[in-house]
């Protein structure tokens, strides 16, 4: 059975040349890059060459504001902590009800360690309210730290309006751009933003690999301790063939987002608006005309997102949901919480995000399949209508 796989939020292929440019760097040019030998310094030249990559995809001033990092996790926990350590004085951190657990549990830890933390909540369309942003920024703010786009929905944040509050009220911007990076433009240049976290496996790059975008002039105090590597602020012989993937990756993502955003978009549309049409007592969650062009989340009321997964997985179709298992009951995310999804739409909610390798044949499986499988689970759901 084929695998239509429209699940790429949670991870992505790693593209065949992205994986051809990794492959000499397991066996054959092994040498660690801070050797003073020959062997080592090619493969130094080649980690500057996947930095430089990943600069000109974000449009950074310069590769030396790129630290590799392991993964978007790594990147995030490193830019928040790196900002507060080089601020001790200021004692506040802003965010958001609908960041990834990334941000959201390490401002939470440091909440329950000395810090006062302000969560900003969204609307029913999964926006902020720009106001509250400016009313709640002090003299005490060390960082503000706010997503770029929403992995469950695809809502995309005014970034610039929002990096520019933050300047203006003069704290630290850092944004979780892990779901945007290589599927929307992005300037760094241009932007206010301080610190910006990506992750390669998003991007068609290999699991376990990430950067971290430090605008020069930050102050910024390493994560991992230890060695020189990345002008210090990173410890850690690095994952060569990985970073290499990385900046390859960055390079073909670049070269493709002029597709991203009118092919894949148009699959996306496609796939949302006929089975909105098809399937009755439908929603889509996020607002509609600011989200990724990969991304769109609906809700199937009165029906169990897990059910909906099961039995799309036995057509090979792949995809997720909105709820997570928390002590053996089905809890609505985070994310459809802040936004008010109603219980019984939230627990329907799924998520499909797509890539450059979907193909009009996938969408057309899934409008095909997906219909009657939910007029066949709403007749037996205890959430049906019958049963309210
Ligand atoms: N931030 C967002 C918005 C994400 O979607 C993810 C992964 O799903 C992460 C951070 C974490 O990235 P990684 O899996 O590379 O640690």
């Amino acid at each position: 059975m084929k695998t239509i796989y429209l699940d790429n939020n949670a991870t992505t292929k790693v593209d065949e040349e992205v994986f051809e440019e990794m492959k000499p760097y397991f066996c054959e040019l092994y040498g660690n890059p801070s050797s003073m030998h020959t062997f080592g310094g090619q493969v130094h030249k080649k980690i500057d060459e996947a930095r430089a990559r990943v600069a000109e995809l974000i449009g950074a001033a310069d590769p030396s504001e790129i630290i590799f990092t392991s993964c978007g996790s790594e990147s995030d926990n490193a830019a928040i902590t790196g900002v507060i350590k080089s601020n001790p004085n200021k004692k506040h951190i802003v965010t958001t009800k609908v960041e990834h657990p990334a941000v959201r549990n390490m401002c939470r830890y440091l909440a329950k360690n000395g810090y006062f933390l302000t969560e900003l909540g969204v609307d029913k369309e999964g926006m902020l309210d720009l106001d509250q942003l400016r009313e709640v920024v002090t003299d005490d703010t060390a960082l503000v730290t706010i997503m770029y786009a929403n992995n469950e929905t695809g809502v995309i944040f005014p970034i610039d309006e929002i990096a520019a509050i933050v300047k203006e009220k003069g704290s630290v911007f850092h944004t979780d751009a892990v779901q945007a990076v290589g599927k929307i433009p992005l300037d760094m240049k241009s932007a206010n933003i301080d610190l910006l976290a990506l992750s390669g496996h998003k991007l068609h790059a290999p699991k376990g690999v990430g950067a971290l975008y430090v605008k020069r002039g930050t102050k910024y105090s390493p994560f991992i301790i230890g060695g020189h590597q990345e002008h210090s602020r990173r410890g850690g012989t690095e994952n060569v063939p990985s970073l290499i993937g990385l900046g390859k990756a960055c390079e073909l993502a670049g070269a493709n987002i002029e597709y991203e955003n009118t092919e894949v978009r148009r699959l996306r549309d496609k796939l949302e608006d006929n089975l909105m049409r098809l399937a009755p007592d439908t929603r889509l969650n996020g607002r509609k005309d600011q989200r990724l062009p990969n991304t769109t989340n609906i809700s199937f009321e009165y029906v169990e997102g897990e059910a909906i997964l099961l039995l799309m997985n036995d057509f090979g179709i792949c995809a997720s949901s909105g709820s997570a298992c928390t002590s053996g009951s089905l809890e609505p995310s985070h994310v459809m919480r802040a936004m008010g999804v109603p219980f019984t739409a939230a627990h329907g909610s799924t998520r499909f995000s797509l890539s450059r390798y979907n193909t009009e044949s996938d969408v057309d499986l899934v409008i095909e399949k997906l219909p009657p499988i939910i007029k066949r689970l709403r007749e037996i759901s205890p959430f049906g209508r019958d049963n309210l």
